[in-house]
């Protein structure tokens, strides 16, 4: 059998196969990635997400987003380790995001668009705050 007879049984085979979960009422599509990955704290990204994505990951590890920090860092008590290391580290793991959130929690929107003036990548911290948050909601 030729590669493409091939994959055009392993097609229809799928194709076959999802049309009789939907007959029969078993979630497919996003119902069924969202029972799949729920538990792993995977979220769906949709087309805004993906467009909005690269964006998020011009950091150079400058630190200049982290200038007057101190106090923020301090007052969270371990929550928040600062912009840069959340830019790099948590807001890049989507089951690490809850902890993200929280940490952004300690920032308010004003600083972080002070934040985005000063970064030389333009990473954009308040739709990325956002996005943090959305994917990190419990309503997954
Ligand atoms: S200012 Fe921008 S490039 Fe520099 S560490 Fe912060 S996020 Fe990264």
């Amino acid at each position: 059998m030729s590669a493409q007879l091939r994959a055009l049984v392993i097609l229809a085979l799928a194709l076959m196969r999802s049309l009789v979960a939907r007959v029969s009422g078993r979630p497919t599509g996003l119902p069924l990635f969202l029972e799949n990955y729920r538990d792993d704290r995977l979220p769906p990204v949709g087309p805004d997400d993906r467009d909005a994505m690269p964006a998020f990951s011009g950091c150079v590890a400058c630190g200049l987003c982290d200038r007057g920090e101190g106090e923020r860092i301090a007052a969270s008590r371990g929550e928040y380790p600062g912009l840069m290391r959340l830019v790099l580290a948590s807001s890049r793991s989507m089951p690490d995001f809850d902890a993200a959130a929280r940490a952004l929690a300690h920032v308010p929107d004003a600083v972080l668009a002070e934040k985005e003036a000063v970064c030389p990548t333009s990473i954009p911290f308040r739709r990325l705050a956002r996005f943090v948050r959305d994917k990190a909601s419990p309503a997954l």
